[in-house]
């Protein structure tokens, strides 16, 4: 028998339908929910496992419209898949917020959680509570955190002796497709956070770095200009093109005449009212490069475009000007160079002007169309552009990024100078500590230390694995010599050489991001273990 659908009527007596939603969702409670969970998580973990390391793969990912992206980072990789499940959405938000925190190890992040969550899968099986398992997780993270402090050292450097520094810089940069010229890569994006930091307060602002990109010429063409760059050319052709001790007029009104609101019509019947209009239109234009003149400014970057006319006499009055400068790019011109956003030319005063050392415009390519201007010499800041160059946009993308993760990893190395060695090291360190400190602990959470302790040991696994060593094997010998002889540096070999000393390779991640990174995965694995309740949408019947 068809049911009868309840028919309502609103204030104005159209007829409405109230669906019955809950009718139509499928629940999932208990030990299944967040069994799903795991499932949903685990998919994504094995997705991203294999781009972890020096020799990790890249992904290539194709958006809807056909825009491919191909990338390393964990964080982009996670960001560009469909993820429906809720708690595997909580993966890519925690690969996000460690971007944001930390700036590197977004691949790391999502590694741990998500062998943390694998591993507390038997432990449910078993019928421990998920809320002992993930106080037990939570336990075990402090003590690692607390352990790792004791195993790390200290970069030493200084503002003289920078060279320590490039060396966790090109480690990060190792898994990138920028590697083939790490070193100069990693000595540019240094230089370029160096340029800005404020050692005495160990503390950098990003705002002062620029990141330009532009299609043509070779990777290791990549520059560290000492001002800033900015993707526009001169206005006309015969104006300079080189400014000396540039005084720069920011604007944001535009070279044309104003506009009344309403509507309005002008009616020329005569020869002479049409002239009369026209040099109307052009004392108005004089008018306005006079007062730009006077201000004594010698360059105008201007927010809005102006008509040929209005370049013309900029051009006739020896005025470079620059248009339709993004507000955000004028805005770091004015923090740089000291000016100040003139909304009216009647504002336009002396003191109001940025000072530069000199503003040039660079051509690149043939034709000579592809020009950007180059603004050096910054009178307040010590703004710095990063001028990326390579064969097309999906690499300089990528090139953009790696470069961001190498200067994350450098300012954090500024604000605390502790480091741990990578390579697996410190997680087997780690490892070893909280299964010999499990057997100690009287609880039930004994049993969530030792799935911690086997969740560590994921990071060399996967690093083992996808530089085509034997998993496990490598895992047991890293253990064994670290034991053997006491020495947290050792870990997977990636590269092959003999060696297990990460120290011997530079390869070390900072303290600070390596505690974060633990933080932030036991604490995302504690919130999807807490969800016991799914409410979702009924799949369509087929
Ligand atoms: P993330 O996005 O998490 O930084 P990466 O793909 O950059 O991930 O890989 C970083 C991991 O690779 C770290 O654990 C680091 O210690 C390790 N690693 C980097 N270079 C080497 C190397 N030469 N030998 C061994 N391990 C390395």
């Amino acid at each position: 028998m068809q049911q009868q659908v309840p028919v309502f009527y609103d204030e104005y007596g159209n007829p409405f339908i109230v669906l019955r939603e809950q009718d139509k969702k499928q629940r999932i409670t208990g030990v299944e929910a967040i069994k799903e969970n795991i499932q949903a998580c685990l998919y994504l973990y094995n997705t991203i496992r294999t781009s972890f390391g020096p020799k990790g793969m890249d992904k290539a990912l194709v958006s809807k419209d056909g825009d491919v992206t191909v990338s390393n980072d964990g964080r982009t990789i996670l960001d560009h898949m469909e993820v429906e499940n809720q708690a595997a959405r909580m993966l890519v938000e925690l690969s996000k917020s460690m971007d944001d925190e930390v700036g590197d190890g977004t691949t790391g992040v999502v590694i741990l959680a998500g062998s943390l969550l694998e591993q507390a899968l038997p432990l449910i099986n078993k019928g421990i509570h998920p809320i002992r398992i993930a106080d037990g997780f939570e336990m075990a993270c402090q003590h690692a955190c607390q352990y790792m402090e004791t195993i790390s050292d200290r970069l030493e450097f200084t503002k003289d002796n920078i060279a320590p520094l490039y060396v966790p810089a090109t480690s990060c940069l190792s898994s990138k497709i920028v590697n083939r010229h790490g070193t100069k890569m990693a000595r540019i994006a240094v230089e370029a956070v160096l340029d800005v930091a404020d050692l005495d307060r160990r503390d950098v602002n990003f705002d002062h770095i620029k990141i330009e990109t532009k299609v043509g010429g070779r990777l290791e063409d990549t520059e560290l200009v000492q001002g800033l760059m900015l993707d526009k050319g001169i206005s006309h052709p015969q104006m300079r093109k080189e400014i000396r001790d540039a005084r720069i007029a920011v604007l944001t009104c535009p070279f044309e005449c104003p506009k009344p609101k309403t509507k309005y019509k002008v009616e020329i019947d005569s020869a002479a009212k049409y002239q009369q209009l026209a040099q109307q239109e052009r004392d108005y234009f004089h008018r306005m490069v006079q007062l730009v003149k006077q201000s004594g400014a010698n360059l105008v970057l201007c927010q809005w475009g102006f008509d040929d006319e209005a370049n013309h006499l900029l051009m006739q009055a020896d005025l470079p000007a620059v248009r339709w400068v993004g507000g955000l790019e004028l805005e770091l011109v004015a923090m740089a160079t000291g000016a100040r956003i003139v909304p009216r030319f009647e504002d336009l005063t002396p003191e109001k002007l940025g000072h530069a050392a000199l503003v040039r415009e660079v051509n690149f390519g043939t034709s000579g169309k592809e020009e950007m201007l180059s603004i050096e010499g910054c009178a307040n800041t010590q703004a710095v552009t990063v001028f990326i160059r390579g064969g097309n946009k999906m690499l300089l993308e990528e090139a953009k990024r790696s470069l961001h993760d190498a200067m994350c990893v450098t300012r954090n190395l500024i604000r605390d100078n502790r480091i741990i060695y990578g390579g697996g090291a410190a997680e087997v360190a780690c490892s070893l500590h909280i299964s010999h400190m499990a057997d100690q602990v009287g609880t039930i959470e004994q049993y969530a230390l030792r799935a911690f302790a086997d969740a560590l040991d994921a990071v060399p696994v996967a690093l083992a694995e996808n530089s085509g060593l034997p998993p496990i094997e490598t895992l047991a010998r890293v253990k064994a010599a670290q034991v053997r002889e006491h020495n947290p540096r050792l870990g997977v070999d990636c590269m092959e050489t003999g060696n297990m000393d990460m120290r011997t390779h530079g390869v070390f991640e900072t303290l600070l991001a390596k505690k974060e990174q633990y933080l932030l995965a036991t604490q995302v694995v504690r919130m999807i273990l807490k969800i016991d309740d799914i409410l979702k949408p009924a799949p369509a019947p087929a």
